[in-house]
């Protein structure tokens, strides 16, 4: 039988087993404590305190999926569909880059026909356009053929977020149909072929799902390491009435265990991959107020305030009392240097932000 160090010898380590991240997902009380103040050190040490802005553009709401967790599957009737016009989505990015963000991020749901295709592609170039090129793109528009990733890539996006959801692949079919179009093998290809098209690739997770356990979630950070990618995204699991999964509602863990659960997974994350862009989701600002700020705090270094426009953004329900609903792109931006201030950091502006991980790698 292997022996598992103490706690904090645990912290100390960069290469951590699964079951010795097991322990730090379990620590409760001064351990946890520990265990998020050492994510916040690693952090400092390696990125500094700057947190990096994607101004995010939720463009539509058209969904041919059916995840089973997300008020946009294609099954869900109850939701009002749109889209944006193209001058729609580039007042957004003009918006972005007068407000000195840097990046865009489009968001929506995943299509995958030719008009959409064409459209992406036309709707990147053009951003690129504003100020010469100075707003870095990142699009996060779901799985695609390997050609379509190149045409955007080419057209200048260089960031993808594709969250696998879980990496277990008995857990994936819990929460998806299994199908030709939910195929988990698919979904880890696609991160493939993204990273070698060139993108700084992205993926993620839920945490709190039903069915979902500690060893879920360690294995969930160790693909992560394995993928060897650029940038992470993680948030708590939030249930939405309209949608099958909502049934198991009584079977996870309370907001509060989630959103705990979901900074020790950043903490952990950071001693695993010092040098990676992680998020602090919005979704983590839906289960608590602060929630953005102690993502922050426990080792995440970017944020993706809200740029859709007002009327549209009670339309992308992906999960219910999503934050800052109705707060105006300027309200964001003063509240975030504030509430960023308060906890010992700043907001790098006018910058693209990339991937320290990414950069060092490609040697730029
Ligand atoms: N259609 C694209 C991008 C939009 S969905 C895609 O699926 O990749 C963006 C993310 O929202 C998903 O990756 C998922 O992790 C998250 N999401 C969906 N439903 C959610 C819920 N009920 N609670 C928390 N996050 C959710
Ligand atoms: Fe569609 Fe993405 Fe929601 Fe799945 S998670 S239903 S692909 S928007």
């Amino acid at each position: 039988m292997t022996m598992i160090p103490a706690f904090d010898d645990i912290l100390r380590k960069q290469d951590l087993s699964r079951e010795e991240i097991k322990v730090l997902l379990a620590a409760e009380g001064d351990e946890k404590e520990r265990l998020l103040r050492r994510g916040l050190a690693v952090k400092l040490q390696h990125l500094d305190n700057y947190v990096h802005l994607r101004g995010l553009i939720e463009f539509g709401n058209v969904c041919e999926k059916n995840c089973f967790y997300c008020g946009l599957r294609s099954g869900n009737e109850r939701v009002e569909r749109y889209c944006l016009s193209d001058e729609e989505v580039l007042d957004c990015a003009r918006l972005a880059h007068e407000l000195g963000y840097g990046s865009v991020a489009l968001q929506s749901g995943e299509r995958c026909d030719a008009a959409f295709i064409d459209r992406i592609e036309r709707l990147v170039r053009e951003i690129k356009k504003i100020d010469n090129g100075s707003l870095g793109i990142t699009l996060s528009l779901g799985e695609q053929t390997e050609e379509t990733y190149r045409r955007w890539f080419e057209a200048g996006a260089h960031r993808y977020l594709l969250r696998i959801e879980s990496s277990n692949e008995e857990l994936y079919y819990k929460i998806h149909p299994k199908n030709s179009l939910h195929d988990f093998r698919h979904r880890v290809e696609c991160l493939e072929i993204l990273k070698r098209t060139g993108y700084q690739t992205g993926t993620g997770v839920m945490v709190g799902l039903p069915f979902q356990t500690l060893d879920h979630l360690a294995a969930d950070l160790l693909f992560f390491k394995q993928m060897d990618v650029a940038m992470v995204g993680l948030g708590p699991y939030i249930p939405h009435p309209d949608t099958p999964l909502y049934k198991f509602k009584d079977l996870i863990p309370s907001a509060a265990e989630r959103m705990d659960l979901t900074l020790k997974m950043i903490a952990i994350l950071r001693l695993l991959m010092p040098e990676i862009n992680m998020v602090a989701a919005t979704a983590n600002q839906t289960v608590d107020p602060q929630g953005r700020e102690k993502a922050i705090s426990a080792g995440a270094n970017v944020i993706m305030p809200n740029l859709t426009p007002g009327e549209y953004r009670e339309s992308y329900f992906i999960y219910p009392d999503k934050a800052c609903v109705h707060d105006t792109p300027d309200q964001c931006q003063s509240c975030l240097d504030i509430r960023l201030a308060a906890i010992g950091h700043k907001i790098l502006y006018n910058a693209w932000g990339d991937s320290l991980a990414f950069t060092k790698k490609a040697g730029v």
